[in-house]
């Protein structure tokens, strides 16, 4: 197989099933659907990835490797409609849309990657027979249909915020409700905590229910109601009620493989550091510092690929870990960087040279997550992190922010028990100017009794290990996921 920016060409002598994966261009879309298509190829499914440059260049380690181990796996590279779609040159990416209002011209550009999509897939040899599309590119549906092959829906949320949405916007639920912070028991479930579950809008479906999201969400529901079935990043040890509920609800074929962030083994630290893009940090100087921390002694602080803080928000953060006394690995993103933050780190790193690691742009997040010394993660509890923290047995203080992330937070905390919540209700995506949500007190308080030695702690830590072996135990040979992944190379050889 060749991986060029253009072309595409296959030297098969048979004709292998074909499957096309058709991620949304966000880090916490991406990452998951590329270890899923490392999964499929390794089962004997050629598989087409679809990308942009700008996001192929952030993912070219991984290419690199894909290419050198012949898995076979090509990579469609389609021009993002940048100036079309009113958004700055190089935008292809959630992660780099620069403000609010500019996040919706981001989605529907992703929505004019259908026709040049559809012209490279009718001439790909062989043609494709199968294609997973993101729930946020709806548009494939079209294409699929127009080259007549079967079309899976991905999620790439927990199951949890899945079921919640689409049953309240499939029984449009919330059209008689003002309140969006007004708790609605949701249907089809029995017995979640012992009691019948509740969410609010503004929690499920959240960030996509804002104004101008109406008509894009109207899409990705019919996506989802015309997709042949579901692929789902879980497993079901961790939700099981949401997937059961959510197999009844939605009447097709659902494959939980998760978690799919365990296709890199942990010992394959070269693949783990290249995850997702580049690495801001010296993996020899992070490692050296990790050896040399005490076993589950230091705390992990990241709020994933999107989030924006502002400065005081990041000062109260750097502030509380500060008087916690725990020794911590910190994430600041580039987006985040403003002379004054710099400023301000430098004092900080200075006080805290002997048990703080700041790291400044993309960190290796499951190189951390995996190290022995990581006792603890401040997490805004996206999916992926989750699953991350999860599989790695890394009890965590759960600092929702906006989407599914509340959902997750719940399961973590009040399911699961291997959270602390951070208190935060309100969704927000771009903190404003002087918003300051969790103040340093809340933060120190919520560190020391995570890491601390407390009997609730250790609790956490148990109940945390016991179900990282069971996301281990999913993924191997005869695990749920594992024979999910089988059933669904089957179906796709299958058609
Ligand atoms: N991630 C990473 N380094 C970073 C930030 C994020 O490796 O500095 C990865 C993280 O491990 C996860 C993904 O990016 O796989 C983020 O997805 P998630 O669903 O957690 O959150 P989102 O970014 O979508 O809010």
């Amino acid at each position: 197989y060749s991986i060029n920016n253009t072309t595409t060409t296959t030297t098969t002598t048979t004709t292998p099933s074909h499957v096309v994966l058709v991620p949304l261009m966000a880090q916490g879309h991406i990452i998951p659907m590329l270890d899923m298509a490392r999964l499929l190829a390794e089962r004997g499914v050629l598989v087409t990835f679809i990308t942009t440059p700008v996001n192929a260049s952030r993912i070219k380690p991984i290419i690199v490797r894909v290419h050198e181990s012949n898995l076979p796996i090509n990579f469609i590279e389609l021009p993002f409609p940048c100036a079309e779609a009113g958004l700055p040159l190089g935008c292809e990416n959630l992660d780099l849309v620069p403000s609010k209002d500019l996040q919706l011209n981001f989605l529907q550009a992703i929505q004019l990657l259908a026709l040049p999509f559809e012209q490279r897939l009718k001439n790909l040899v062989p043609r494709p027979t199968c294609m997973i599309n993101d729930m946020w590119n709806p548009w494939a549906a079209n294409v699929a249909r127009s080259l007549n092959i079967r079309r899976l829906v991905f999620h790439g949320p927990s199951c949890a915020f899945i079921y919640c949405s689409y049953v309240f916007q499939l029984h449009k639920i919330y059209e008689t409700v003002t309140d969006e912070f007004e708790e609605i028991t949701v249907p089809g479930l029995t017995d979640v905590f012992g009691q019948s579950f509740k969410v609010c809008r503004t929690h499920a479906p959240g960030w996509s229910n804002a104004p101008g999201f109406e008509k894009l969400r109207e899409k990705v529901l019919q996506g989802e109601e015309t997709a042949d079935g579901v692929v789902m990043n879980t497993f079901d040890d961790v939700e099981p009620m949401f997937v059961e509920a959510y197999k009844v609800v939605v009447g097709k074929d659902v494959w939980t493989v998760g978690p799919l962030c365990l296709y890199d083994k942990v010992d394959d630290l070269s693949a783990r550091i290249v995850r997702g893009n580049k690495t801001a940090v010296d993996q020899e100087k992070l490692l050296c510092w990790l050896d040399s921390m005490e076993e589950n002694s230091v705390l992990y602080v990241s709020f994933g690929s999107l989030t924006q803080m502002n400065v005081g928000q990041i000062l109260e953060i750097g502030s509380g870990l500060e008087a916690s006394e725990f020794p911590f690995i910190w994430v600041i993103k580039d987006v985040e960087k403003c002379p004054k933050v710099e400023k301000w780190l430098e004092g900080f790193e200075k006080r805290m040279s002997l048990r703080s690691f700041v790291i400044k742009g993309w960190a290796p997040q499951t190189v951390i997550l995996s190290h022995k010394s990581v006792g603890g993660f401040v997490s805004h509890c996206g999916w992926n992190s989750t699953l991350e923290a999860l599989s790695n047995g890394v009890p965590m203080i759960a600092w929702p922010q906006f989407a599914d992330q509340f959902l997750n937070g719940r399961l973590v905390v009040e399911l699961l028990r291997i959270g602390i919540a951070i208190g935060v209700k309100k969704p927000v995506f771009y903190y404003d100017e002087d918003e300051i949500r969790v103040r340093r007190d809340d933060v120190e308080r919520a560190v020391r009794s995570l890491m601390g030695d407390g009997e609730e702690a250790e609790e956490r830590r148990i109940r945390a290990r016991e179900i990282k072996e069971k996301a281990i135990k999913a993924m191997e040979e005869g695990g749920s996921s594992y024979e999910n992944i089988t059933k669904l190379v089957e179906y796709i050889k299958h058609y």
